[in-house]
């Protein structure tokens, strides 16, 4: 028996189909951009899932599916979600559950990255686990004695609002100074942006034919080739992540902090001055605890997620 797993994404999404184990049998991407609404891209995500499953040619025992919250895991269904405008009130496990025949069941997807980098990532036999995304916004989940801390609400782990900088700059959120606002890609490449005109000798002026075409990675890579007004604005941002970690750590003591999403492909430019930040400013005893890790999953992290999501939901009616 196999699982299928949907990781829905507000520009592309990931379907996949694994063995109870987590091995991967079969996988495929989809451009998924939220302008076209929810019809469009389940209309595509579907038959996408159906090739998934043909190809892997066996029965599908349950269906796990991650996406961005706030959503009701109980229903199967989502509230207003910031990144798929229009969603609101699908109830995706039934869609799913009677396309494929096999209880589905919905989760966050930071909630899930997590769950799938303690089962089959990063943090395989670890018990107590943060994961964080760093990619256009940044989210995160909690792994407490092996199970998904979520909080009454359901909304636990949101790193992202951390409180960083008192007068920083403003949040999706509705706040200001979150460490989404000061280290996501989003917010790096903004940063970079408004002090460009006066830095004229950056190279990040010949590098990106517009400022508009400035983003996280290219920042990083102007800062890599040794570009002085890259490096500041990597490095604080890095430094404003390396705190927002660090509060994870004194409040939640864990093993270890995955650290997931696109900015990551940076490496050790980004893993390096978050570990020195934490070293530097977290309580000693918590640092002498903790490893800070890339996501194993990589750019799959949000399927293994899905999947991890069916195999949890499963193991509880056992
Ligand atoms: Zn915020």
């Amino acid at each position: 028996l196999s699982i299928l797993g949907i990781d829905i994404g507000g520009t592309k999404s990931i379907v996949g189909v694994a063995d109870e184990s987590g091995k991967l049998l079969a996988h495929k991407r989809i451009l998924t951009p939220n302008v076209l609404g929810p019809d469009i891209n389940i209309g595509m995500i579907l038959p996408a899932a159906d090739e998934v499953v043909q190809q892997a040619g066996d029965c599908i025992s349950a269906i796990g599916i991650g996406c961005g919250g706030p959503l009701d895991r109980k229903t199967g269904t989502l509230h207003a979600v910031a990144n798929l405008p229009g969603w609101e009130g699908i109830c995706l496990t039934e869609i799913f559950s009677e396309q494929f025949d096999a209880p589905a069941y919905l989760d966050n997807d930071a909630t899930a990255a997590a769950m799938g980098e303690a089962m089959f990532g990063a943090g395989v036999g670890v018990e107590d686990l943060v994961y964080l995304t760093v990619s256009t916004g940044i989210g995160g989940g909690i792994i407490i004695g092996g199970k998904p801390y979520r909080g009454c609400g359901e909304n636990a782990g949101e790193f992202g609002h951390a409180k960083i900088v008192p007068d920083g700059p403003p949040c999706n959120c509705g706040d200001h100074g979150c460490l989404e606002s000061l280290a996501s890609g989003t917010s790096i490449a903004r940063i970079a942006r408004e002090s460009l005109a006066a830095n004229p000798k950056s190279t990040l002026h010949t590098l990106a034919s517009s400022p508009d075409d400035i983003t996280a990675e290219l920042v990083a890579k102007a800062a890599a080739q040794g570009d002085e007004y890259a490096f500041r604005v990597w490095s604080e941002a890095m430094y404003h992540l390396g705190l927002g970690v660090a509060n994870a750590v004194n409040v939640l003591n864990p093993r270890l902090v995955v650290i997931g999403g696109g900015v990551t492909k940076a490496g050790d430019m980004l893993f390096e001055p978050v570990r020195e930040v934490v070293r530097q400013r977290a309580m000693k005893p918590l640092v002498a605890d903790v490893e800070i890790v890339p996501a194993a999953n990589g750019d799959l992290v949000g399927l293994m997620g899905a999947f991890a999501i069916a195999i949890e939901n499963r193991m509880q009616w056992k």
